[in-house]
């Protein structure tokens, strides 16, 4: 079987927001801070990077901070020290750099998951969605009061391979629709080249806790939140029959110990 040889969690970055979001019907007033992931994945077609973190000129440019990340919102953004691109930032702690990444794939558009991607618009590498998710973050005008700036994604020389539904990415990578979070969310199944693997859920599960007792996700969009038990539940009979890792996409206990972990 050829499968991954090298699994390596970045953070590219953290939110505070209400614990609600991730939580469904948790106390509406709690608060927590969140990593904000990504995963490069050295697989027999080249590395393979899952999400791409904020778009930091959002964050830093006051006019753009203004109109996309207000004073007072709800989601509380903060880019990591230094003042080059978070991304190029992360890559270059673990040896390598956007030339490096073969394949990009987004979980879905929110803005903490898609920002960088404009960082591959110029280098002709093919980047993973589903077509539903790009589809709605390019037409629906309610994209951007949902966190899904179409200024991320919008970029004519972005190379999109857009599906609709499971699909095989590259050797030992599988994709899975699992929306609900958003229009278009998938999330990831990897098969390790030495056997055994993970299943990569991003925002189809926020915390440990969704996973553990299935708790709904809070933030959804177009459906209600108990929708997005489907496909965490689907998730986690995937894992389960697999006998593979299932992660949650912003747990802050998680994240950080599976990076140290893998590096
Ligand atoms: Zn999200």
């Amino acid at each position: 079987m050829t499968g991954v040889r090298r699994v390596v969690p970045l953070t590219l970055g953290w939110a505070e927001l209400p614990l609600a979001y991730s939580l469904h019907g948790a106390d509406p007033a709690a608060r927590i801070r969140e990593p904000v992931p990504a995963v490069l994945l050295d697989t027999g077609d080249g590395w393979v990077l899952l999400d791409t973190g904020y778009n930091p000129a959002l964050l830093r440019d006051p006019v753009l901070r203004s109109r996309f990340h207000p004073v007072g919102g709800d989601f509380e953004a903060f880019l990591p020290e230094g003042d080059g691109h978070p991304l190029e930032a992360a890559l270059e702690e673990v040896g390598l750099a956007l030339e490096d990444v073969a394949a990009v794939a987004l979980s879905h558009l929110h803005h903490d998951h898609a920002g960088g991607v404009g960082q591959f618009a110029a280098g002709g590498v093919p980047v993973h969605v589903q077509a539903a998710e790009l589809t709605y973050a390019l037409h629906d005008p309610g994209a951007e009061g949902h966190g899904i700036f179409r200024v991320d994604v919008d970029d004519p020389r972005l190379r999109w391979v857009q599906a609709t539904g499971d699909t095989e990415i590259a050797p030992g990578v599988t994709a899975v629709l699992t929306a609900g979070h958003t229009p278009g969310h998938q999330s990831f199944v990897v098969d390790l080249a030495g056997g055994g693997g993970f299943v990569f859920a991003f925002d189809a599960a926020d915390l440990q806790e969704n996973l553990d007792e299935e708790r709904a996700i809070g933030g959804t969009i177009g459906v209600p939140p108990e929708a997005s038990l489907e496909p965490l539940r689907r998730l986690k009979a995937i894992a389960a029959e697999k006998g593979y890792r299932l992660v949650p996409g912003h747990d802050p206990h998680v994240w950080p110990a599976l990076t140290q972990e893998l590096r």
